[in-house]
């Protein structure tokens, strides 16, 4: 067993999009590390058979991405706090006794991107304005109210998902109907976009962005296009603005450290290095 060369690798349906095996073995090659990171398209009626097997054949641990982040929570052995308060697992352990440990390291990845790409951040700064319910909203929201932001404003297309989000979180989130979501932003130290719009091939980002200041932090979650027309925007009106590439990068380096032993760097070569460039 010791002389295996670890694997890794990511599995979801579609995958082939993935940045993640880009990352992973970059960091690989760069701390001369031996191991692998493979994309595996793994249907639902197959996902059950492939944890039970990938641990046999050599591999550490796993990421996990659509739409298999909630159904792992039920297959694991030990699910971490912040993976159940979120609902989904995206990062998964094979540890050496057979027991599979997940973890969500999603919020981490945001909290992080948004500390180092706006360093006077202060989570206490006042309200912060989620757009979207969705499955990423989950983690920010999570770890917005983990670091202390005092109120979370959030709104979503479909209203009853907000309202889940708001009965499993608490009364720190405030909920504003989708029309509002403008009127939403006005006194926000923090904006974030976790809904699709603005991605490449969805529709454009069309909520009204008077109510943003110089104060404001805005973030997109949303990396192709890097630029989004909500930071375009922000960045017009004077706001720190943090691109949502990073939060990608920062989810990773945990489990990285955890399958292959050491705690990757992230610079901006690291950054060049998923865009491909
Ligand atoms: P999801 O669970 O499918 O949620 C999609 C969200 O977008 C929902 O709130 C949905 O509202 C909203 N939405 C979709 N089309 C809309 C429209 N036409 N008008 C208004 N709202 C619309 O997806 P997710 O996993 O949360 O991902 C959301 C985005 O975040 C994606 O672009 C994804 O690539 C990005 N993301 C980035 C990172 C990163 O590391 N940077 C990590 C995770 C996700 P309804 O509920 O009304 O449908």
């Amino acid at each position: 067993m010791n002389d295996r060369i670890p694997l890794a690798g990511i599995i979801g349906s579609p995958v082939s999009h993935s940045k993640s095996p880009r990352l992973h073995n970059y960091w690989l090659k760069t701390y001369g590390l031996a191991g692998h990171y493979i994309p595996m398209e793994v249907r639902q009626e197959d996902l059950e058979a492939t944890l039970k097997i990938l641990p046999k054949i050599g591999f550490v641990g796993i990421n996990v991405t659509i739409p298999h982040k909630e159904r792992v929570l039920a297959l694991a052995d030990l699910v971490t706090d912040r993976a159940a308060l979120i609902g989904a697992a995206n990062t998964l352990i094979f540890r050496k006794d057979g027991k599979i440990h997940a973890d969500n390291t999603d919020g981490y990845g945001f909290i992080e991107n948004l500390r180092r790409g706006a360093p006077a951040w202060n989570p206490a700064d006042g309200p912060a304005a989620v757009l979207g319910a969705g499955g990423a909203a989950r983690a920010v929201v999570a770890s917005l109210i983990e670091v202390g932001v005092p109120e979370i404003r959030i709104t979503n297309r479909t209203r009853a998902r907000a309202d889940v989000l708001r009965s499993e979180f608490g009364a720190k989130l405030v909920i504003y109907d989708w029309v509002q979501a403008g009127n939403m932003i006005e006194g926000a130290a923090t904006v974030v976009n976790t809904t699709s719009l603005g991605m490449v091939g969805k529709p454009e980002f069309r909520v009204p962005l008077d109510g943003l200041t110089p104060k404001t932090v805005v973030t997109d979650l949303v990396y192709t296009p890097l630029q989004t027309h909500l930071l375009q925007a922000a960045t017009e009106a004077g706001c720190t603005v943090v691109d949502g590439l990073g939060m990608l990068i920062y989810q990773a380096a945990p489990g990285f450290e955890r399958w292959f032993g050491v705690r990757p760097d992230i610079d901006e070569k690291t950054r060049a290095v998923v865009l491909g460039a």
